[in-house]
């Protein structure tokens, strides 16, 4: 203990610099974009200044140009051209997000790590991330998996080189596991958004994915932003599951 004790020692000079326990570079950033195949030219989001939708064919150009400057990595989200209340068009080998992987590694190849959002609110025609009992205004949980599966598999053959499932529904972390595993994709990594809060911060989010719900909230499967404790049980559960990789 003090005086021997002195934490101050290695607060100048170079050792300083030295013991930081984090740094932050270009080699941490994920640049996100958001994939339309709705439209012809970028469409900037009110919501998110200097932030555009993208048409399909000018996914490449762009993260070339983030690869450009360093950027080692892009997350996928994908705005469909249709929606229907599964979110049938997540999964297509043809769908947006699928196509604008291949078009990105195909420009690219190793030089952009590629992610993508795993949810279906993109594509429900209620714009949850679940299938849902309609009329009972209910968010499914155990239904959802297979779909989610599904989606991260396609993902995948396209060419993703890592998943990021967003949904906050349970058991989906072991779920795409087994359906990645299974489809001849074990080495593709998963990123779990493990702790989500129903917060009004996901309002710009929702404008740039246009994923704004037709009814209700999120509040059934995404947590209560005064839990702490919680949230931790739910990376710790989602470590458990095989998730590699867990955001907060
Ligand atoms: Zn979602």
């Amino acid at each position: 203990m003090f005086p021997q004790v002195r934490m101050r020692r290695l607060r100048s000079g170079k050792i300083r610099d030295m013991v930081r326990e984090t740094s932050l570079s270009v080699d941490d950033l994920i640049y996100p974009m958001f994939v339309d195949e709705n439209i012809d030219s970028p469409l900037a989001m009110s919501s998110m200044p200097g932030m555009s939708r993208l048409p399909v064919k000018m996914a490449a150009d762009d993260a070339k140009e983030a690869a450009d400057l360093g950027i080692p990595a892009v997350i996928l989200f994908g705005i469909p051209s249709t929606k229907d209340e599964k979110g049938s068009s997540a999964w297509g080998e043809d769908d947006v997000v699928q196509r604008a992987v291949r078009e990105i590694k195909n420009e690219l190849g190793k030089d952009m790590y590629v992610i993508t959002d795993v949810c279906l609110c993109e594509y429900t025609s209620h714009g949850h991330c679940g299938v849902v009992d309609m009329e009972h205004e209910q968010i499914l949980n155990d239904p959802t998996l297979p779909l989610l599966g599904k989606t991260a598999v396609s993902h995948a053959l396209a060419g993703a080189d890592m998943v990021a499932p967003s949904g906050m529904m349970d058991g989906m972390i072991s779920t795409i596991r087994d359906a990645l595993d299974e489809n001849n994709c074990k080495d593709v990594p998963i990123m779990s958004y493990a702790a989500k809060y129903s917060s009004a911060f996901y309002g710009p989010f929702r404008e740039a994915a246009d994923s704004g719900y037709s009814f209700g909230d999120r509040s059934s499967y995404q947590m209560d932003p005064a839990n702490s404790d919680e949230a931790i049980r739910e990376a710790e559960l989602d470590i458990l599951e095989g998730a590699d990789v867990i955001m907060v």
